[in-house]
């Protein structure tokens, strides 16, 4: 571990606790900066542990990405994600012209103002994914 990083550590932590230990001089705080770089010591160990588990989540990203690549090609994704865009606004537009009734139905029922079926009609449900399959309501 780089010594100055420890001690750039042990120093923005204590002057975040409003501490003076690294601004006094002489053998007389050295027992407090060596609790300040105790603290760096936990402090860059929990940091460790996070870029060790984001150095495997990159590696796995990365080989995800080369499977990607080698099953639809480099330039796959700009293709997909605009047809994904144009297929949510699609989404989007089907859903608003199923909306719900504001006011419930006399039996108690909110009805799609659509299609009259009970809401979530078939079409929301289908496009919300919550169990719909067709159109048919
Ligand atoms: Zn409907």
């Amino acid at each position: 571990m780089a010594e100055d990083l420890r001690q750039r550590y042990a120093e923005a932590l204590a002057d975040a606790a409003n501490s003076q230990t690294f601004k006094k001089p002489g053998p007389a705080w050295d027992g407090f900066r060596n609790m300040w770089l105790g603290y760096a010591d936990a402090t860059l160990a929990v940091r460790d542990e996070e870029l060790e588990r984001l150095r495997a989540e990159g590696k796995r990203l990365g080989y995800e990405l080369e499977q990607w690549h080698a099953a639809y090609g480099e330039k796959a994704l700009p293709g997909m994600l605009a047809r994904l865009r144009k297929a949510e606004a699609a989404n989007a537009r089907t859903r608003a012209l199923h909306p719900s009734a504001e006011e419930a139905h006399a039996a108690g029922q909110v009805l799609c103002v659509e299609c009259a079926q009970p809401a979530p009609c078939r079409t929301r449900q289908a496009h919300d994914d919550t169990g719909g399959t067709d159109h048919g309501g």
